[in-house]
């Protein structure tokens, strides 16, 4: 099971509707399986970018300082998946990591955070328990799924994922440099 926080699980669900219909995604840090630090990443993949989620080298060399930073331990990446259904992809599986954390767009109003657990061949579903910042427990992922559009009306859900936007914009303001020559495809992990 995880934790993670209201706020944090907000900052997850507004990235992926700010870059709806791309792919979004980012790297969580945390202490035993609480979810403290979220890392949102600008998707790096040249072309593809509503079927694919890439990072760089120099986007987890970030994230490895991110974690340093704030003593945090390396829960996993987690990616959207605008499109589809928040099981992990044969490729996201292929990357071998022990958790995938996936947002579910298939109704974008009411997005799902899945976390997986990959054992070999298997794949769990972990519980992941959202709790306000004074710790009362919101939801249950899978006893009682969030639906954020009944908090949220379309117009602030709207207003959320172009201030997120422009969050992402201003955090990252070396982003528009999409030259080709500048990146190397093969050093790209990529979830799908
Ligand atoms: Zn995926």
């Amino acid at each position: 099971m995880f934790i993670i926080t209201e706020r944090q699980y907000n900052i997850i669900m507004h990235q992926a509707q700010a870059c709806y219909p791309q792919e979004s995604g980012g790297i969580l840090g945390g202490r035993d399986n609480t979810i403290l630090g979220v890392l949102p990443i600008a998707n790096k993949h040249l072309y593809d970018r509503t079927e694919t989620f890439a990072l760089s080298d120099d986007d987890i060399d970030t994230g490895y300082k991110f974690l340093d930073k704030h003593k945090l331990e390396y829960l996993g990446v987690y990616h959207s998946h605008p499109k589809g259904n928040p099981y992990p992809s044969d490729k996201d599986l292929s990357h071998h990591q022990k958790y995938l954390f996936i947002v579910g767009l298939r109704d974008r109003y009411n997005p799902e955070l899945y976390a997986w657990r990959v054992e070999g061949q298997n794949v769990y579903a972990e519980n992941i328990k959202i709790i306000s910042d004074i710790g009362i427990t919101v939801v249950d992922i899978l006893t009682g799924k969030p639906k954020l559009s009944e908090n949220l009306d379309e117009k602030s859900m709207d207003r959320l994922a172009s201030m997120i936007d422009d969050w992402i914009a201003g955090k990252s303001p070396e982003y528009p440099k999409y030259e080709p020559s500048k990146w190397d495809a093969s050093s790209f992990s990529t979830f799908a």
